[in-house]
């Protein structure tokens, strides 16, 4: 039985005004019956691991770097991270591919430089809308995902996979809950169909996120699909209200 997690991702927002009320916020909210993590800029992590500090709320970066250590102006490695009881980075967000011009190898491969350091990759797959109109969701999710399972080889186990079609992220656009389970079930027989020893067995303990518009009314029914093993949150995670009612809806 895979436990649920729901993942805040707060992208380029926040401040220190804004900060601390949400986060008390959310540690008031406990208990939740799931894994809760929030992903903030690398300025605030310090202050979430501080504010939830002896809880079971955990938090991540929303990127890291795919090097260990160098002269990589502006990057922030794995072993950064670690150092700080990091638990989760976000690695191929769609506006990280999209923006930063990021290829599935370069995301399978920060993934691997995460898992090195014992820091959870959070690996973002989705289609756009262009792709999913020409047929091409499939073909686009299982491409990004090959990458990333062959780079990981044993360990792919070890990573948490988000579905996040770009054409439902802030757009207020949400994949109904029959699409979401579709492509969350197309991604577990990918993790399945892998080569190497245990593969059946590892694509069924994967949590695979949901992500793309997802608020407290529509929270329920998406997490109640069988493939559906949470959520990853980007705009309702910045209100304290609607982030704890859809952690209360994964359960
Ligand atoms: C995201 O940025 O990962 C996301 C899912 O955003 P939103 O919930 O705002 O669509």
């Amino acid at each position: 039985m895979r436990r649920k997690l729901v993942v805040g991702n707060w992208k380029m927002h926040g401040s220190r005004a804004a900060n601390e009320p949400l986060l008390a916020a959310i540690a008031q909210g406990r208990p939740y019956g799931c894994d809760v993590a929030v992903c903030a800029p690398f300025p605030y992590l310090a202050e979430v691991a501080l504010a939830f500090a002896g809880s079971d709320l955990r938090w991540g970066a929303q990127d890291c770097s795919v090097h260990e250590q160098g002269a990589y102006t502006g990057e922030v490695s794995a072993a950064m991270l670690a150092e700080f009881g990091c638990r989760y980075a976000i690695v191929g967000h769609s506006e990280r591919r999209q923006y930063h011009h990021e290829g599935d190898q370069l995301v399978a491969d920060k993934a691997k430089a995460a898992l090195a350091r014992g820091v959870t990759p959070i690996v973002c797959v989705g289609e756009s809308l262009a792709q999913r109109e020409a047929g091409e969701t499939a073909a686009v999710v299982k491409r990004q995902l090959s990458a990333v399972i062959h780079t990981l080889a044993h360990c792919a186990g070890e990573m948490v996979v988000a579905y996040e079609p770009v054409w439902a992220i802030g757009t207020g656009r949400t994949a109904t809950p029959e699409q979401a389970q579709e492509v969350h079930a197309l991604i577990r027989a990918a993790l399945a169909g892998a080569d190497g020893a245990g593969a059946a067995a590892i694509a069924q303990g994967t949590r695979i996120l949901y992500g793309g518009s997802v608020k407290a009314a529509n929270a329920a029914e998406i997490f109640a699909k069988p493939d559906v093993d949470g959520g990853l949150i980007g705009g309702a995670s910045l209100d304290p209200a609607q982030f704890i009612q859809i952690c209360q809806a994964a359960r």
